[in-house]
């Protein structure tokens, strides 16, 4: 029977790139939804930018722009890396759109009149200088417990200790560097404790969906037990949500409460049903017909481990109580880890998509290595350069793709392409449709590991079965052989080839361009594989055109190396040609370190001169002079992280002893006002860590 699904991945941050982890999740939900469409069920896959919130708010203000020009910056990269991983949205959409406002306003009013609101005072830091509640990520001070300096509002990274913001000795904000103050402000909260939300959730958590499935994989359920209780008597233990966020906010308004916007994470699951809107809309489709609470569409989830809180809690009860479609299935991943590291964009462990795609490795490897690696359960998935080469030119290479050029060739030269087979049909074409059967019920149950060892296990038998026979033998004699050798050499490599079409069927979702080739160039047909296809037995061919590269190794290496630097020019742009060279024990001299600006203030009487305190993690903080006042207010330096040279020597100035210099850029010549650019570690770096 076909049915209707509405599928989403988690939407991404519009405040960065896309990394490797978001390629894996729309890999997966692809592969899925390819495997869903090949059934002959309709499906609507959609995400998103998730673009509200403070870190957007707060980097846009740093760059001098606005937050929608930041968000239409990072949408415009989307493209190039989803169509360059063969990942096809139906729609990409915003959730700073006139249809995320409606809805996410829609959905609070509802809610409110459900009596599952409240407001109540909430007091909070407070940056006096910048006039903004703070998050506790803006909130660095000395930890009460083991009194390291500048640890974050929540916990100390330094000896583990969880405590309040209020806790901290000497708070200070990172925005400024002011002392915050408590202040109280009105919150609105979504009453997620309530008996009503907590026994639709106790439900909505165990039940099953209208196909018979579980809506939450087992670790999942077994995690939302610990806030639900475990139906034994055991105490739910949900708190309630604060939805509100005080202006200034980057976000959408809430009905009736001037100044007040929903935080980012209210809106950001309504943002899926924004995408749909949208998509709707463009296509005259009905939305309140296609999400009808009764209706038969099943709305489908991918995320990662990371955001299960919120889509297993809050989104399925926020739905329910505005009355509308809940969700049928969250289907949730583990992280992706490169050669046992976890990801790090500062370790430079992470693998860079475009990277991948720059340097023509083949995106249909990267599909085929995740799903080789991924089950249902959550887990995380390695990738490892060694293995990735073995499965790609060993399995997907050798085995499968082996089997067509060694066949074709055959049939293309001694019988001009026609396919014959000798044992019965009917036979060989139900055990090519049972086994696509297999395959797809594991790909549909996102078991796509199972579903490519299956796969390979066919391939094996295809290529032993094709040794085995020998056809290369009975080719070298086929000038003097009878009629029925011939047709033995025919029926040899047919069966190959029919057993080649059902692999590629069964591979299409993973390799969508590959079957595609396969499907035309190779068999002929005008439209791309259905599931049923594996059972219908090809009866020509046409030449084989070589399909696909083996990995060079050399790729994996340039994948982990730094991209090549463009040579230097003669002039470069800052006003003088490069240096002599110097020797890595030269460069080896310069003690370069992360540093962070604890306070930054004017120097009386110097009009050039900020004073800096830096902190290189040595447990005490330096006072650096530098000539940047023309280019920065000392508020905007707070708080940030730049680079120093920390072992040079101690210089006595007119204002006071300079212990260190702070890296930036500016033109060689002082009479080129080109700007003064310090120099900036990309997020996660931490003070006292060295430049190499
Ligand atoms: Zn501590």
């Amino acid at each position: 029977m076909s049915r209707t699904l509405f599928v989403t991945t988690a939407l991404p941050y519009a405040n960065g790139s896309f990394h490797i982890g978001h390629i894996m999740e729309y890999i997966q939900a692809d592969i899925w939804v390819r495997a869903m469409r090949m059934a002959g069920h309709t499906v609507h896959f959609v995400g998103a930018d998730d673009t509200h919130g403070a870190p957007i708010m707060l980097k846009a203000e740093a760059e001098g722009i606005t937050p929608q020009a930041l968000v239409a910056r990072y949408g415009a990269e989307r493209p190039q890396y989803l169509n360059g991983f063969h990942i096809e949205f139906d729609h990409w959409h915003s959730t700073d759109s006139p249809e995320n406002v409606e809805l996410s306003q829609d959905i609070y009013r509802k809610l409110r009149a459900a009596g599952l609101t409240e407001t109540r005072q909430v007091e909070q830091f407070f940056d006096p200088v910048k006039g903004m509640f703070l998050a506790d990520r803006y909130i660095l001070g000395e930890c009460p417990k083991c009194h390291a300096k500048d640890q974050y509002g929540d916990s100390c990274e330094v000896c583990g200790a969880v405590y309040a913001p209020t806790d901290l000795i000497d708070p200070y904000s990172t925005l400024t560097g002011a002392r915050p103050v408590l202040k109280s402000s009105e919150h609105f909260f979504f009453k997620l404790s309530d008996p009503r939300c907590v026994e639709y959730l106790q439900g909505w958590t165990t039940g099953e969906n209208a196909q018979g499935n579980k809506r939450l994989q087992p670790e999942m359920l077994a995690k939302t037990r610990e806030w639900l209780g475990h139906g034994d008597g055991t105490q739910a233990n949900l708190g309630d949500w604060d939805i509100s966020r005080d202006a200034p906010y980057f976000g959408i308004d809430i009905p009736d409460a001037p100044g007040k916007y929903f935080y980012v994470w209210l809106d950001a699951p309504i943002g899926y049903l924004a995408s749909l809107k949208a998509y709707c809309d463009k296509k005259g489709m009905d939305f309140d017909a296609l999400l009808d609470p009764n209706g038969s569409t099943e709305q489908v989830h991918f995320i990662g481990k990371d955001i299960v809180y919120f889509h297993a809690l809050f989104w399925p009860a926020m739905l329910k109580f505005a009355g509308r479609k809940t969700p049928d299935q969250v289907n949730v991943h583990g992280f992706i880890t490169v050669s046992g590291e976890k990801m790090s964009k500062s370790r430079g462990t992470g693998i860079s998509p475009l990277r991948y795609l720059d340097i023509g490795m083949n995106p249909e490897w990267l599909r085929y290595y995740i799903a080789a690696k991924l089950n249902a359960r959550v887990e995380d998935l390695d990738f490892n350069p060694d293995d990735f080469i073995a499965r790609v030119n060993s399995d997907l290479v050798g085995k499968y793709i082996n089997i067509a050029s060694r066949a074709a060739n055959f049939i293309s030269k001694y019988f001009d392409g026609a396919l014959h087979y000798g044992a019965d049909q009917a036979i060989l074409q139900a055990q090519w449709a049972g086994a696509a059967q297999t395959v797809r019920a594991d790909l549909e149950a996102r078991e796509f590991g199972r579903a490519i060892r299956e796969i390979m296990a066919h391939a094996d038998r295809i290529n032993q079965a094709f040794d085995a026979a020998q056809p290369w033998l009975i080719a070298k004699g086929l000038a003097t052989a009878d009629e029925t050798q011939r047709l033995a050499l025919q029926d040899i490599c047919s069966n190959a080839l029919a057993g080649f079409k059902a692999l590629s069927v069964m591979l299409a979702p993973i390799l969508p361009t590959l079957a595609r080739r396969v499907a035309s160039e190779l068999f002929g047909l005008d439209q791309d594989f259905v599931w049923t296809d594996a059972g219908v037995l090809p009866t020509r061919i046409n030449p084989f055109k070589h399909l696909m590269q083996r990995v060079e190794p050399a790729m994996l290496d340039a994948l982990f190396e730094p991209p090549p630097e463009p040579p230097a020019p003669a002039v470069v742009p800052g006003g003088e040609p490069v240096a002599d060279t110097i020797s890595i024990d030269d460069f080896s001299k310069v003690d370069l370190r992360v540093a962070r600006i604890i306070t930054c203030a004017h120097v009386d009487g110097s009009t050039k001169l900020l004073r800096l305190t830096l902190d290189v993690g040595e447990g005490r903080h330096r006072n650096v002079f530098s000539g940047i006042k023309s280019a920065f207010e000392p508020e905007q330096l707070v708080g940030r992280l730049t680079v120093m040279v920390a072992n040079l020597a101690p210089r006595k100035m007119k204002f006071g002893i300079s212990e260190g210099m702070v890296l930036a850029a500016s033109h060689a010549d002082a009479t080129v006002d080109a700007g003064i650019y310090l120099l900036e570690p990309t997020s996660g770096a931490q003070p006292g860590m060295r430049i190499h």
